[in-house]
């Protein structure tokens, strides 16, 4: 039985560091994947105004999802500008609709930056509203309320870190060393970060970077690259395993704090 995926974060390249290599297992086991980011990372670039630069991470992030035939869209906020309140979760409430999924991928609760976290509680709260018939969008079509909360996951904050650098565990790995290539080509695609990333962050290897917090949590999973996930445990969210379900031999229970 195929399954809808739905990964949404905050912005252009944060599933990529994330997610990417599990949405490339359940994109190659046939399950339809769509990836939605909540801005188009208007405010990455120091050499672009903020609609060139949403221009050209729209065009990358389209380009990135389609190499694992995902479907990609942008929710249209603005970078530093997502909040918690009535107009966005109707709207990110729609974009659950449209994309009817079984299953959320989604931020940490808690991250080192204000748009994860914001994000992370808005799409909590909008998987509880999408199955709501009496809670309306506003958008003219407007999708139909799905038929129930769909199963809720968080990936791992930036870094696997809090604010205060201490670890945010996951529930279960998943092992994407056989998707590092898929997962890198992917993450390649935003072009436009690397420059930026270096003289905003100082982080001189995009790429590498990625790999290495990849590699970090392979080591706490016993494997060479893993991702992480948890299952939100909030009633009446749907408790049941699923994405471990759907990828099956990859998922590695976490049995040990290291
Ligand atoms: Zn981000």
């Amino acid at each position: 039985m195929k399954k809808n995926i739905l990964a949404i974060h905050a912005h252009p390249d944060d599933v990529e560091i994330l997610a990417a290599g599990t949405l490339a297992q359940l994109a190659g086991a046939g399950h339809n994947v769509t990836i939605v980011t909540m801005t188009p990372g208007d405010c990455g670039s120091s050499d672009h105004p903020s609609d060139e630069i949403a221009h050209i991470r729209r065009q990358e992030a389209a380009r990135s999802a389609a190499r694992i035939g995902a479907r990609y869209s942008c929710a249209e906020f603005g970078d530093l500008s997502i909040f918690s309140d009535d107009a966005s979760r109707r709207r990110v409430v729609e974009i659950l609709r449209q994309a009817s999924p079984d299953l959320v991928l989604t931020a940490s609760p808690v991250d080192y930056l204000c748009d994860h976290e914001a994000t992370s509680q808005l799409v909590r709260d909008a998987c509880f509203g999408a199955p709501t018939p009496n809670y309306a969008t506003g958008a003219n079509p407007a999708a139909p309320p799905l038929r129930a909360i769909p199963h809720l996951y968080f990936m791992d904050p930036i870094g696997g870190v809090d604010r205060d650098s201490c670890p945010v565990l996951p529930d279960f790995f998943v092992d994407v060393a056989s998707e590092m290539e898929i997962k890198t080509a992917m993450l390649a695609e935003h072009a436009s970060q690397r420059a930026w990333l270096l003289r905003h962050h100082g982080m001189d290897d995009y790429l590498e970077t990625m790999r290495a917090w990849t590699h970090l949590n392979g080591g706490r999973a016993g494997v060479e690259f893993a991702e992480g996930f948890r299952r939100y445990r909030g009633h009446p969210y749907p408790q049941s395993p699923l994405l471990e379900e759907l990828l099956g031999g990859t998922v590695i229970p976490r049995l040990y704090r290291p």
